[in-house]
């Protein structure tokens, strides 16, 4: 027997005519480099319906990937719903990746179009003639004055706007599984594989990012995602905000600790998110600060410091809302939410729970298994294994096929790559990606966990372990250091500091000095860029 309810698409038009029809009056605001650009859900959503004609009219194919090379802005917003509510598939672009990786992915999704702000046309313009199958660039006028080449490829923005009838009527996507968007892995072996995420897996996941234990999203929330709209959508950020019909603000290009703190404060933000990196730099500015409106800061990305959360608890109140994912899970697949069984711990036992990984949100399975026999292992927070994940929102493959089966079990579970293990509560502890553990005389050290014990340290602003290779041990790890300006920090004060916090065998066999931690295209720390750098390195006998 079928059950009797209606068989309605899940689908983002809803998102843009629900923030259209219910919550109109709420406000975008957009920082430019000249100053800030205030508008209204219900002026963004006419434009967003001349976009809409726009697309027909540069003869896009009807599920056409439609590049974007911008900021995060109210503008970026709009195609983030022009593109999958007339059934093309958005197509956000990294714009930090290396000009080869850049020109290899838009060949690949076979980008129609790519809208792009004026003020990154310098990155993007030299590699247009590489791009095989782009017949358009659409230039967004951001205050830049970056010269407009004069091509026929060139279009404006705003002109063609102008030009264009709102369209009219409701969107419409029959197919729920049909593509909405697509991002590339910032893979850092080999070639960046696209994941590309359905209508129902955006709508499932956006309505997640409502849900208390994970963002709670409401109405009366001020959103600002720092994180940028082309790592993972954001972290799904503005489709749940618009559904939630919260107010956003965007940063624009200036992502300076000043002006991302100067927005939290002006704008009574209650809700933001970014990697640790980012609050790592916002975190001295914090006493000078009226940031009493904030109720979450999700981080993630990598693991957050327990440090950091710590520091922020102290200084404003709330501490970071520690969440894990990926590119292939859309990305949230589990927040470290407080449970009531946490009521009766001390802050510490606390501030422990909160540097995990967390819970699953609801409709997303995680299990660890024995990456050899792949046997499932118990949560008894001992056994380490393989994190794997499944559920709607979760990728089942690459597109086009790639990267074979090997990211992905016999049953169809998401192979993360991540060394996880889990509590009796269900609460995800992250030990390392596997490629980042030190592999001493058998055992593992976990690079994360040490991370965190050197950060630990009131003179390190930042830290990073990687492996040596090491005749007697196989491998030994070397703590990259960045000592806080104005401060002082010796190798043995730090080995000092690191004894009775962890294994003897954990302690790093060499500290190094260095002037900054080097950061990947979405400012994770980039351990290769390390590890080419400490390539042949001599560890002290
Ligand atoms: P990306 O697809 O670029 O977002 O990278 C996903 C990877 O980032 C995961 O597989 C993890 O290794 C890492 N990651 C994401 N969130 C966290 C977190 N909260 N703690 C530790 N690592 C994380």
């Amino acid at each position: 027997m079928l059950g009797l309810m209606q068989d309605r698409p899940l689908a983002l038009p809803h998102v843009f005519h629900r923030a259209e029809q219910l919550f109109g009056h709420r406000r975008l605001i957009t920082a430019e480099t000249s100053g800030e650009r205030v508008t209204t859900v219900a002026d963004w959503a006419v434009r967003v319906r001349r976009l809409a004609t726009v697309l027909d009219s540069l003869g896009l194919s009807a599920d056409a990937r439609v590049g974007t090379f911008c900021w995060n802005t109210d503008r970026h917003l709009e195609l983030y719903l022009a593109a999958p509510c007339t059934g093309r598939v958005l197509h956000t672009l990294n714009i930090r990746l290396f000009p080869e990786q850049l020109v290899y992915i838009v060949n690949h999704a076979e980008d129609e179009v790519v809208f792009v702000d004026r003020s990154l046309l310098p990155l993007l313009w030299p590699l247009v003639d590489k791009f095989e199958t782009v017949r358009h660039i659409v230039v967004i006028d951001d205050g830049a004055d970056h010269e407009i080449p004069s091509d026929p490829r060139v279009r404006d923005y705003e002109e063609l706007l102008a030009a264009a009838e709102p369209f009219a009527g409701r969107f419409t996507v029959e197919e729920e599984n049909s593509a909405a968007a697509m991002c590339y892995t910032s893979g850092t072996t080999g070639n960046p594989k696209g994941v590309v995420y359905s209508h129902r897996s955006a709508v499932l996941h956006s309505l997640i990012t409502l849900t208390s234990d994970a963002f709670a999203l409401s109405e009366r929330d001020v959103v600002l995602p720092i994180v940028p709209m082309f790592h993972a959508n954001a972290w799904g950020i503005p489709y749940g905000a618009l559904l939630a019909g919260a107010e956003l603000v965007f940063p624009g290009p200036n992502m300076t600790p000043e002006a991302i703190v100067g927005q939290l404060e002006r704008h009574r933000v209650t809700v933001t998110g970014g990697v640790p990196t980012i609050w790592m730099g916002v975190r001295p500015l914090l006493a000078d600060h009226d940031l009493s409106s904030l109720r979450a800061i999700i981080c993630g990305g990598s693991a957050v410091p327990r440090s950091l959360s710590e520091a922020y608890r102290e200084a404003i109140g709330i501490p970071m809302l520690h969440a894990w994912g990926m590119t292939e899970t859309s990305p949230i697949a589990s927040v470290s939410s407080r449970r009531s069984h946490q009521e009766a711990w001390s802050e510490d036992e606390r501030a422990d729970a909160r540097a995990r990984q967390g819970q699953p949100v609801p409709f997303v399975d995680l299990r660890i298994a024995d990456p050899e026999s792949g046997e499932e292992l118990p949560w008894d927070d001992r056994a380490t294994g393989e994190l794997q994940a499944a559920g709607p929102w979760i990728a089942k493959e690459y597109y086009r096929g790639e990267g074979g089966g090997t990211q992905f079990t016999q049953d169809g579970w998401l192979r993360t790559g991540d060394v996880a293990s889990v509590d009796k509560w269900g609460f995800v502890r992250l030990v390392d990606r596997t490629k980042d553990l030190v592999k001493s005389g058998g055992e593992w050290i976990s690079s994360v966990d040490l991370e965190n014990e050197i950060m630990a340290h009131p003179a390190v602003a930042e830290a990073a372990v990687i492996a040596i290779p090491h005749e007697k041990w196989t491998e030994r790890p070397l703590a990259c250091v960045v000592v806080k300006p104005g401060q002082s920090l010796t190798a043995e004060e730090l080995i000092e500091f690191l004894t009775p916090r962890v294994a003897k065998w954990w302690l790093p066999d060499a500290v190094e000095f260095i002037d900054e931690v080097p950061k990947t295209s979405v400012g994770k720390f980039s351990k290769k860029t390390l590890r080419d750098k400490f390539a042949g390195y001599t560890l002290p006998s």
